[in-house]
């Protein structure tokens, strides 16, 4: 061991050293209410029609670079004008990285506001960048001028924007965020992750601002198991960010997938007007329960804090009755006491608020 220490110690950089893993949880045997994933899978006619379109699917053969079908359908699904190009990742993760990749220099900076989604921060670190957070105001909206001032002083490379935002569920106003990519030297991207559940987007934007991307994901609408992310702007950008990314990182099952998927899309839509008025019952149901403080929310999760319970044991406690949701209070700062729980099922989520109450 003590030669696996030195030669670490001497070989990896100190900033990796000191990150820790991305942790998931182990969800076995317990209700899964901490990933924002869809809790619906499909009906049993889809299914079998999508085990059929992978039949066809030639595993021998290399994917499709250029994943041409899958582009089509998005361009479709999501009105994608032609004047924009579409870049896909492994999930929008690897997008991140890729646009990082690409921007990596001594001293670049990477800034977002704060707390927000920690993969721009890990990423970021891991590549060699500085990240440097800038803490939204205490409602959580966007401090315009800290963040103008931040501009000013780091010049950032890239600023990432989730919209809405994870964890605190809310969409910043669009005259701070059009404010912010006008003042800024570098790229802004606008992480729309969660635009199924929120329908705003800024793609009607893309092109008017030279320096503006957008990222999507299948993942929190029905296919976090698919990995595929989305990148759309202009071609300028998107031919760099191609050269960065590794040429078959979308694997086959995955394009065929995701084609059947984009083919049956009400589905999908189906499922998330469901989880949005599950949302506002959830919503309804917590801001009854004493002791919370609960956030409103444009996604498929609820913020909310425990005024006269530690959080840490308000999430054991829920967790030994069954249920798994995600404590943020680790986290520290604003999300001190914080847990956040995803919408599940209507049987999912009522066993998760008799478990709350009895934890509270
Ligand atoms: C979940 C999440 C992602 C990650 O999406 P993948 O496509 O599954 O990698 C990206 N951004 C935000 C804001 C998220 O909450």
């Amino acid at each position: 061991m003590k030669n696996f220490d030195k030669k670490i110690s001497r070989l990896i950089r100190p900033e990796i050293r000191a990150l820790k893993a991305y942790h998931v949880p182990d969800a076995a045997g317990l209700i899964k209410l901490d990933a924002m994933e869809n809790p619906y899978t499909w009906p049993e006619d889809i299914r079998q029609a999508w085990l059929e379109a992978l039949r066809d699917v030639e595993l021998n053969r290399y994917p499709d670079s250029g994943t041409h079908a899958v582009s089509a359908r998005f361009r479709a699904a999501w009105q994608i004008p032609d004047y924009l190009e579409i870049l896909f990742g492994n999930g929008s993760d690897e997008l991140i990285q890729i646009v990082l990749m690409s921007l990596s220099r001594p001293g670049a900076v990477v800034l977002a506001p704060t707390p927000t989604f920690v993969m721009y921060e890990m990423i970021a670190t891991v590549l060699g960048l500085k990240f440097v957070g800038v803490p939204l105001r205490a409602d959580f909206s966007l401090d315009v001028t800290a963040m103008l001032e931040a501009i000013a002083t780091h010049e950032p490379a890239a600023i990432f924007f989730a919209y809405p935002n994870n964890p605190t569920g809310n969409l910043f106003a669009r005259d701070g965020i059009e404010r912010v990519i006008v003042a800024s030297p570098g790229l802004v991207v606008l992480d729309e992750a969660y635009y199924a559940f929120a329908r705003a987007t800024f793609i009607d934007r893309l092109g008017k601002f030279d320096n503006l991307l957008v990222m999507r994901t299948l993942s929190k609408q029905g296919l976090a198991g698919l990995r595929l992310g989305v990148l759309i702007g202009p071609a300028p950008w998107l031919e760099e960010f191609n050269k960065v990314r590794l040429p078959y990182s979308n694997g086959t099952l995955t394009q065929a997938s995701a084609n059947f998927a984009l083919s049956h899309l009400e589905v999908l839509n189906q499922q998330v007007e469901q989880i949005c008025k599950d949302r506002e019952m959830m919503y309804r149901s917590l801001i009854r329960l004493n002791g919370l403080q609960v956030w409103p929310s444009q996604t498929n999760f609820l913020l909310f804090r425990t005024l006269n319970r530690d959080a840490d044991e308000v999430f054991e406690s829920l967790r030994t009755r069954g249920v798994l949701i995600k404590n943020l209070n680790a986290t520290g700062g604003m999300l001190k006491d914080c847990l956040r729980v995803t919408i599940g099922t209507p049987a999912e989520n009522s066993a998760f608020l008799a478990a709350l109450e009895a934890a509270l």
